[in-house]
């Protein structure tokens, strides 16, 4: 029998907090596992409070290892959201936190892996799939990659420039936005996941991530043009 693992929790100071979008703010954290995660994983968060009282929810990693021994989350703040509002409305610079991880061995990714990359996001799913193109930036861009993004609006999508200057510096890997609810905006579509494949070639490797309602919709487009159900990978964030 193989023994089960067992993660520990790590204190975590804040180093830097900053909005990135309305409603996504981004939070550095130094932390001893920031030196042994692989893009993709998430990392359970324990907040205690002076009484005692304790929340904790799962956050997947949004940086790639870079050596600085910190780690970013991107948080999106929910209304009443217990843990996401303390981030995005309470939480400084100095705060200390608690983390344990990394989870998530079969959603994550590393350069020797390979692919082709087909990375599909909804909202806040996007934040793992942005971790696996960091990794991917740092050495591996010679494997194709696409990225499918679904999101409400452009203003509400989570590191728009630099997805932006990637794919125009880097032919190897393309941007597919769809705004659900900008003007003239859509959902992801038959043609979207079409024009993806047409540029990453049969895909060795899919990782979708999002709502329930985005994972469904998103592995039915892909499985309906073609791809193996086999090579595709889900991880979903609730609601
Ligand atoms: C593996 C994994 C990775 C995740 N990674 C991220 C991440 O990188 N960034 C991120 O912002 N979130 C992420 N989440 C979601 C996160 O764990 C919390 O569920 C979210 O922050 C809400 O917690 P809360 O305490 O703020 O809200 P709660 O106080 O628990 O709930 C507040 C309200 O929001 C609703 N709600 C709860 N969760 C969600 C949700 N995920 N989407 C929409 N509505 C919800 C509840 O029904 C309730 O009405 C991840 C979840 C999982 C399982």
């Amino acid at each position: 029998m193989t023994e089960p693992i067992v993660f520990h929790w790590h204190r975590a100071a804040i180093t830097a907090i900053a909005p990135v979008t309305p409603h996504v703010t981004s939070v550095r954290l130094r932390c001893p596992l920031a030196e042994s995660y692989r893009a993709g994983q998430h990392v359970d968060v324990r907040l205690t409070a002076e009484d005692g009282y304790q929340a904790q929810r799962s956050y997947s990693v949004a940086s790639a290892q870079d050596g600085s021994g910190t780690l970013e989350l991107l948080i999106e703040g929910l209304p009443d959201g217990e843990v996401s509002g303390w981030f995005t409305g309470v939480a400084a610079v100095g705060d200390q936190v608690e983390l344990r991880g990394p989870i998530g061995g079969s959603f994550s990714w590393d350069g020797p892996d390979g692919g082709p990359l087909l990375l599909g996001g909804g909202g806040s799913g996007v934040v793992p799939l942005l971790a696996m193109l960091r990794r991917r930036a740092q050495g591996w861009r010679e494997i194709p990659a696409a990225l499918i993004y679904s999101v409400r609006t452009r203003a509400e999508a989570i590191a728009l420039p630099e997805l932006e200057r990637l794919a125009a510096e880097d032919p190897g890997f393309s941007l597919h936005l769809a705004t659900t609810r900008d003007p003239g905006g859509k959902r992801i579509d038959a043609g979207l996941v079409a024009e993806a494949l047409r540029r990453t070639g049969p895909p060795g490797k899919v990782f979708l991530c999002g709502s329930n309602r985005f994972v469904a919709a998103a592995s039915d487009l892909i499985m309906a043009a073609g791809v193996a159900p086999g090579v595709i990978r889900t991880e979903r964030f609730g609601a």
